[in-house]
């Protein structure tokens, strides 16, 4: 049904259930009717409401995909995160939130518990393109566009992942063509963002005899850059070789709190 002329609303989720994958990443399990769950993902602008508050003032969507913010103060911010899972049959959808300790989506997370709700403006795909040699590159952010790109893949892929995270812990089980290493980067003390562990670790990779490649970065905004430019400058790839995008801004918010 459309809220005013042109526009719909947003697809609203609940909480079902919240589980600690790693001692940073928080998974929330939301629950909405099958064809929402379906809709849901891969990647997703999310609309977080201010912890607490069980009855946002939700904006609604232009056809054009617009966001139609209600007048005054709506307590919602927006945010993009990605659907590790969708599960349209049991009506489940979990979203893996870093806890990174500020900002309105973490926080969130954070304080997640059943019946809490979140909304769905906009599903995008994930950028990327199945190849014979795939470079996958990314922090925690990445991990859940990562882990689905890995499983979808076609068996006889090869390549190689780079997956920066704080220590082992961290670390994840992933699913994955046995010909992709996974490679895992410990950062250690220094804050997410700050050392150059994703580009120092790609500077030294000679490009794949392989033509067929393809290269699906993301990470600290600044990181992503100095990758991307080592991959079109040194490697040479072409524009329909790769997807390189800033997944968060060190010292910075993704867009304004509402
Ligand atoms: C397409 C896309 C998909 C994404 N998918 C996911 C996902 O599945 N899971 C996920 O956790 N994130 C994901 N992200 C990243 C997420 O959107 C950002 O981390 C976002 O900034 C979090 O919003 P916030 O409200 O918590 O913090 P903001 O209000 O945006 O920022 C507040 C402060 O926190 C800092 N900050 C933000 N993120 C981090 C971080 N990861 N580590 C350390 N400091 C940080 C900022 O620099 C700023 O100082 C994705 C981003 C994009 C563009």
């Amino acid at each position: 049904m459309s809220t005013a002329e042109g526009t719909r609303p947003v697809d609203v989720l609940t909480v079902v259930s919240t589980t600690d994958v790693t001692p940073a990443v928080r998974r929330v399990s939301l629950s909405a009717a099958p064809e929402v769950v379906a809709a849901a993902g891969p990647t997703l602008a999310l609309l977080v409401p201010r912890v607490g508050d069980r009855a946002p003032q939700w904006p609604d969507v232009a056809r054009d995909g617009r966001i139609v913010w209600p007048q005054g103060s709506h307590g919602v911010a927006l945010r993009s995160y990605t659907a590790r899972r969708q599960d349209p049959a049991r009506g489940l959808v979990d979203i893996d939130f870093v806890l990174h300790g500020d900002g309105p989506a973490a926080t969130w997370a954070a304080a997640a518990t059943p019946g809490d709700v979140l909304a769905v403006a906009s599903v995008a795909p994930l950028g990327h393109t199945p190849a014979g040699w795939v470079l996958l590159v990314g922090d925690e952010t990445a991990l859940p566009a990562i882990s689905r790109i890995l499983a979808a893949a076609d068996p006889g892929t090869r390549g190689l992942a780079l997956l920066e995270v704080a220590d082992p812990a961290e670390e994840q089980p992933l699913v994955h063509p046995a010909g992709v290493e996974v490679r895992w980067l410990h950062r250690g003390d220094p804050d997410p963002g700050a050392p150059d562990l994703l580009v120092a670790a790609v500077a030294v990779l000679e490009p794949p005899a392989d033509p067929d490649v393809f290269a699906w970065v993301a990470a600290e905004s600044a990181t992503v850059r100095a990758v991307r430019a080592d991959l079109r400058g040194r490697w040479g790839l072409g524009r329909a070789q790769h997807h390189a995008i800033g997944y968060w801004r060190r010292g910075r918010a993704m867009s304004p709190a509402g």
